[in-house]
């Protein structure tokens, strides 16, 4: 069992974190808000004051935070882990982050002596909780080997995609084919509502046809189909229309510099900031229905 640290403990973060309570990690845990770090202190993590009292005896430090400019801020500069810890775990950014990013943070790393992994993760707030996520690494063989130990316990699939970056990139093509298969999941199901047809009798035999998919399968973006998801919750996150926007932003950007096209990429990325910059930005991102109703 390893001694991690864990920084960034939101919609994601807490519920891996408890995975790693539930089988025998220790665990010392850093949130801004200090309202998430209570949800985990009462489930046996010990509170920090900062990151580095986190990390600095940990084995093992793992990052969930929301961009690069906050990875960055966590692990660069003078303030920063990479400066201030005067151990050297393994460091593990679970953050959805550009490539470029992750390159950057995990070359000052290796300067430094860290190895690191970037290692998004895909499966939402639902697998998050149920330890089913999938893990898509970028980084050394032997540091993607030694983050099994831990990854193993939040996640089921654990993908080594290449070297530093590689991760992320698998992310944001991930992601970009995501957001394409919510936007045409809700356009499917509002047209057949407009045509009288009940959203749940159409879910059903989309289901069971070739439009099948996991947006239909988990995340019914039509309120009333799926009790148990973000919309038949008021659109309560569940993952943030913000963070949608952003990996939208960052597959745009891959695609500019590698001369890619991605016009459906493209056309859910207009979609999705459209729809932000009305005020849904903290709203779960198959909220997006709402913009073709
Ligand atoms: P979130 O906004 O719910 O949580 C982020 C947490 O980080 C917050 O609790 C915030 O207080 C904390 N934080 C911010 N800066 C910090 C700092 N400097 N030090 C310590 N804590 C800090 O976001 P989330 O939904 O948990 O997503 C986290 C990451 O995972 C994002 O990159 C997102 O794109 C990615 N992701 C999210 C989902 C999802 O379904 N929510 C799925 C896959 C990947």
């Amino acid at each position: 069992m390893a001694r991690v640290a864990f920084i960034g403990l939101g919609n994601m973060g807490a519920p891996m974190a408890e995975n790693l309570l539930k089988a025998g990690h220790s665990l010392k845990v850093f949130d801004l808000n200090p309202e998430v770090v209570d949800r985990l202190v009462s489930n046996g993590a010990d509170s920090s004051e900062t990151a580095l009292a986190a990390a600095q005896q940990a084995e093992i430090v793992i990052s969930m935070l929301p961009a690069g400019k906050h990875v960055e801020s966590a692990y660069l500069g003078e303030e920063g882990l990479l400066s201030m810890l005067s151990s050297r775990p393994l460091l593990i950014d679970c953050s959805t982050i550009e490539s470029e990013t992750a390159q950057k943070v995990a070359a000052a790393a290796e300067e430094q002596g860290f190895d690191m992994l970037d290692a998004p993760v895909s499966g939402g707030v639902a697998a998050a909780a149920a330890g089913t996520l999938s893990f898509m690494c970028g980084g050394k063989e032997a540091a993607f080997k030694q983050a099994t130990e831990v990854l193993d316990a939040m996640g089921k699939n654990l993908f080594h995609a290449g070297d530093h970056g590689a991760g992320q990139t698998a992310k944001a093509c991930n992601n970009m084919l995501l957001a394409i298969l919510m936007a045409g999941t809700s356009e499917a199901l509002q047209l057949g509502v407009d045509n009288g047809l009940d959203p749940k009798v159409l879910s059903d035999i989309m289901l069971a046809s070739s439009g099948k998919n996991w947006t239909l399968e988990v995340y019914n973006p039509y309120p009333g189909v799926m009790e148990q998801a973000p919309a038949s919750n008021d659109y309560k996150p569940g993952f943030m229309v913000d963070l949608m926007a952003k990996d939208l932003g960052l597959a745009e950007e891959m695609a500019l510099k590698s001369g890619s096209a991605i016009p459906m990429g493209s056309n859910a990325r207009n979609l999705y900031v459209a729809h932000q910059k009305k005020g849904n930005g903290t709203k779960d991102f198959s909220s997006i229905l709402e913009e073709l109703k």
